[in-house]
């Protein structure tokens, strides 16, 4: 296991003696030491902690273009959609938090008796992150900022397939001024670095995002260490609805987008597109007409939508789930296989007449592949998009506001869009119903993650009033 202290070189594992470098060993003295600056860390001026991080978000703006170019290297991902979407995304996440380390407070509360009651809201120590390697950048914002806002020390595991830009940003957090021991970055694989993060006995909190399977065993090694409470941000398989009144232009770019976004390597990806059957058809057709005109190839190229996907694994899992579709009856609108024969690149691919029992239909491929299902009655739709074994998001697509309310209360989702798909402010809670997550992340909800409550009762002699 390899790691990187952002703050202190001489912590490099490979000045460390032999018999210190498990992966045990080298977290414990993470922990300690995080554990250690808390307290200092506790000692930073409210303001102090803002102005880092805006002093971060700065630095984050000024090195926009080598963020965006380290992350498309490692991921693959189209570098305008880093450079645009992505690093700028990051600094406002840390403009967002930084506007909170002054405004979390705790609270008096009138109890029977005569008591003063003050409810304290602490941060809760040394916190254990665990990011995957779709949006390593955000994932990143997404953990780090709302633990150190609530004054926090943090040890992050990157993704083994991404381990470089959380790199390059925590030098930058460094030099703006973030107090040594507070982030401790680790790159290491999940078996190993991940798993003695979940189940250290210094580590107060693990925040983890990535696939279900690996979240079970997250609650798993909580469970049998520490009892540490467990943040889950999970897998997907998101409906998007389209009803008969809908902009059908609009509802098919947005579809698109909806799936493809990122190579379809999202979690909240629109992977089940129900549209009306009286629109059904000219959905297919314009759908199939975007899928052919989307630009596919090296993700450093301007104007390229899609990149390569992540890795061999990956990949193949994809056209392995793309050839289920074709053995289980599915109709193959475009495409179907790889691209070329260099790189993870895979045809843009639309399956029409999918049908619910499909394996298709009810796992997540995480790839450039769209599954469009008919339907015709909204109670129908809502009891199909709702029968899933997850409720990570959900787009609708209608001009009429009373289908609009009805739909949105129904679905079981974290988030519903409404004639949009996507949009991700620092401000909006995002996370799971049922096996997609436990806990929110973003907007004021991420905070009660970084936050330990305490009641402090004290009695009170002769008060005036009660
Ligand atoms: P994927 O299958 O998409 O790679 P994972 O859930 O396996 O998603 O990975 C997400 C993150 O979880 C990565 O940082 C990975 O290293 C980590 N991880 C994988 N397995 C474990 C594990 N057993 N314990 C802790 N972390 C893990």
């Amino acid at each position: 296991m390899e790691h990187v202290d952002c703050c202190q070189d001489s912590f490099r594992g490979s000045a460390l003696p032999q018999q210190q470098r498990s992966p045990f060993r080298l977290l414990s003295k993470w922990a300690r030491r995080s554990s250690l600056s808390t307290a200092n860390s506790l000692m930073l001026h409210l303001q102090e902690r803002s102005r880092i991080l805006l002093r971060f978000a700065d630095l984050i703006e000024k090195h926009n273009d080598e963020i965006a170019a380290l992350e498309t290297w490692d991921n693959g991902k189209p570098y305008e959609q880093a450079a645009h979407i992505e690093v700028p995304m990051l600094a406002r996440l840390m403009r967002y938090y930084a506007g909170w380390t002054d405004k979390i407070h705790g609270l008096i509360v009138p109890a029977d008796g005569p008591h003063h009651v003050q409810v304290l809201h602490e941060p809760i120590g040394v916190v254990g992150q665990i990011i995957p390697w779709n949006f390593p950048l955000l994932m990143y914002g997404w953990k780090v900022g709302p633990a150190l806002a609530c004054g926090n020390t943090i040890v992050l595991k990157t993704a083994e397939q991404t381990p470089l830009s959380a790199l390059y940003v925590s030098k930058l957090l460094h030099e703006a001024g973030l107090p040594e021991g507070v982030l401790n970055i680790v790159s290491g694989f999940g078996p190993t670095a991940g798993a003695a993060l979940a189940s250290h006995m210094d580590v107060d909190k693990i925040a983890f995002t990535g696939s279900t399977d690996t979240g079970k065993v997250i609650l798993e090694l909580s469970a049998r260490s520490n009892l540490k409470p467990v943040t889950l941000e999970l897998g997907g398989k998101s409906p998007f609805i389209v009803m008969d009144d809908a902009d059908i232009d609009q509802a098919v770019e947005l579809a698109h987008f909806a799936l493809f976004f990122n190579q379809g390597q999202c979690c909240c990806a629109g992977s089940r597109t129900f549209v009306h059957e009286r629109v059904y058809d000219e959905f297919v057709e314009k759908s199939k007409a975007r899928a052919l005109k989307r630009v596919v190839g090296d993700p450093f190229r301007k104007g390229v939508e899609q990149g390569p996907q992540i890795d061999d694994e990956q990949f193949k899992k994809i056209l392995r789930y793309i050839k289920s579709g074709v053995d289980s009856g599915a109709t193959l609108v475009t495409g179907g296989d790889k691209l070329g024969d260099k790189g993870y690149y895979i045809q843009p691919t639309i399956f029409s007449d999918v049908q619910d029992g499909m394996k298709i239909a009810q796992e997540e491929i995480f790839g450039p592949v769209q599954s469009i299902f008919k339907f015709n009655d909204l109670n129908e739709v809502i009891k199909r998009a709702n029968a899933s074994q997850y409720g990570l998001a959900a787009g609708v697509f209608t001009n009429n506001l009373d289908t609009a309310n009805t739909l949105t209360r129904a679905l079981r989702a974290g988030t519903v869009w409404v004639n949009c798909f996507d949009i991700f402010d620092a401000a909006i809670p995002f996370g799971g119903y049922k096996m997609s997550g436990i806990g929110r992340e973003k907007g004021i909800d991420s905070l009660k993650n970084y936050l330990q409550v305490k009641a402090v009762v004290t009695a009170l002699k002769n008060p005036a009033w009660l």
